[in-house]
């Protein structure tokens, strides 16, 4: 672990943010303002990992915030997103984006409940937050450093850093703010840290006081959130989820809820789907995620689990109903055969779905998926909807229609633009004395096994 120097650590900021950090410097000098490098950034530059993400601290004076600071520094066109009175402010987007926050203190009116926030010190912004290794900081403007010449570590996290340690900073940390056992969990397994003894008990005494009952489901879904995207670091999810399992979160989360062992072969090949995707990759992580998770566990515990994150809506039906789907789904796939016929199959499945499928499938039908998914999925056909119509199809003859031209387009049976308007027409044509034979209201005789097996001529 080198110490860190004011030339290594700003050589270190991901180069698309230093300009930014430059300019806030810059203002913070004229100002005389006292700016920190804290958290995340620090802790990871002392591990010798790359800093992946820039925080800023403002120790406000003079009614100056990080909000007044971000305006002043932020070069024209670049947009800067301010979150509440004391919260983060965003400057910049994508790579180029770094944080700024006033230092703040706060208080818990309840436990699990958002703490009331009022301005603050350095001092006691590093000790509202979660573990001794995340509360480090560094000097970076002339004001900070001659307050501190750099290293600013008043709670042993860099004793913390070399034992490998998570602790928090006090015995009501996880009852303040129960969040904070799912970041362990989270961090854990990044850092290879486990949680100190202490910190356990603190957890346990959490546990006991049912401070996990009292938490919102948006927040823990936040949390959860970053356990599913922090796979693109080529994490296992089962990790953190393991941990929680064992420090019996989950269930106090949901009673019932686990990990079931047999989820874990399918959320590891889940992370790394989300590190390195075999396919472009669409819609939430964390519902593909629980999708894969919660599987094997019965249809009311997978509801009220959803619930209990927050998830709301239509994608607590489709969690619920996803085991079945998956089974349905991999029936189907065994069965057939041909582009055409796995567009069609795998074209209805939501994006979520689709990858859940993927992660859960046996390799070699994760690869069908795969290239599926990477090459037919965004092929285009050469004609659209209105041209059916105009071929003379109607209601949903145009959709059953459309299916069929692309069935035939990927197996390779039509190329051109002409060969689809010809199957288009006789698609049109068929349609039309079907509709002769049985005019609406006059039910249609069941079609036998011999006229269903016909085939398009
Ligand atoms: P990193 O620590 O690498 O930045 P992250 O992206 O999960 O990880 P954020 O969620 O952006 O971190 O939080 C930034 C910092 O804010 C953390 O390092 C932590 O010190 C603090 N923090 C975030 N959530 C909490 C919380 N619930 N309680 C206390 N501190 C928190």
């Amino acid at each position: 672990m080198n110490g860190p120097t004011l030339v290594s650590i700003r050589a270190a900021l991901p180069q698309p943010a230093r300009p930014l950090v430059e300019r806030v410097l810059k203002v913070a000098r004229l100002e005389r303002l006292t700016v920190f490098l804290v958290g995340g950034p620090v802790r990871d530059h002392l591990l010798g990992l790359p800093i992946r993400d820039v925080d800023l601290l403002l120790v406000p004076s003079r009614d100056r915030s990080a909000a007044w600071l971000a305006e002043q520094a932020a070069p024209e066109g670049v947009p800067v997103v301010s979150h509440g009175r004391f919260g983060t402010v965003g400057i910049g987007r994508g790579q180029a984006k770094i944080d700024l926050a006033t230092a703040r203190t706060e208080r818990y009116a309840h436990p699990g409940a958002l703490p009331t926030v009022e301005a603050g010190t350095l001092e006691t912004d590093l000790l509202r937050r979660d573990f001794t290794v995340n509360s480090l900081a560094y000097a970076l403007s002339p004001s900070a450093r001659r307050r501190h010449p750099g290293l600013v570590d008043p709670h042993g996290g860099l004793a913390d850093l070399h034992a490998k340690v998570l602790r928090v900073h006090h015995d009501a940390s996880f009852r303040d703010d129960p969040t904070r056992a799912l970041r362990a969990a989270r961090l854990g397994p990044r850092l290879g840290f486990a949680l100190t003894r202490g910190s356990r008990a603190v957890l346990l005494d959490a546990l006991r006081e049912g401070a996990f009952g009292r938490v919102s489901g948006d927040r823990l879904r936040r949390e959860l959130d970053k356990t599913f995207l922090d796979a693109r670091l080529h994490l296992n999810p089962a990790d953190a989820l393991a941990r929680l399992s064992s420090w019996h979160v989950l269930a106090a989360l949901e009673p019932g809820l686990e990990l079931p062992r047999t989820a874990r072969t399918a959320l590891r090949r889940l992370g790394r789907a989300l590190a390195d995707p075999p396919f472009p990759l669409r819609g939430r992580a964390v519902l593909a995620g629980l999708a894969v998770w919660l599987a094997p566990l019965p249809a009311g515990l997978r509801r009220r689990t959803a619930e209990r994150f927050g998830i709301r809506g239509e994608a607590i039906r489709r969690l619920v109903d996803y085991p079945a789907a998956q089974e349905r789904w991999l029936r189907r796939l065994a069965r057939v055969r041909g582009r055409g016929a796995t567009d069609a199959l795998l074209g209805s499945i939501p994006d979520e779905e689709l990858l859940a499928l993927y992660a859960a499938a046996a390799p070699s039908v994760g690869r069908r998926i795969a290239r599926w998914a990477a090459e037919d999925r965004r092929r285009r056909l050469p004609v659209d909807g209105s041209d059916l119509v105009a071929a003379g199809l109607s209601g949903p003859a145009v959709g059953r229609a459309l299916v069929r031209v692309r069935t035939a387009y990927l197996d390779g049976e039509l190329r051109t633009r002409e060969e689809a308007l010809a199957l288009a027409a006789e698609l049109a044509r068929r349609d039309r004395s079907r509709r002769r034979r049985s005019p609406p209201g006059v039910p249609r005789k069941p079609r036998g096994p011999a006229a269903a097996g016909k085939g398009r001529s």
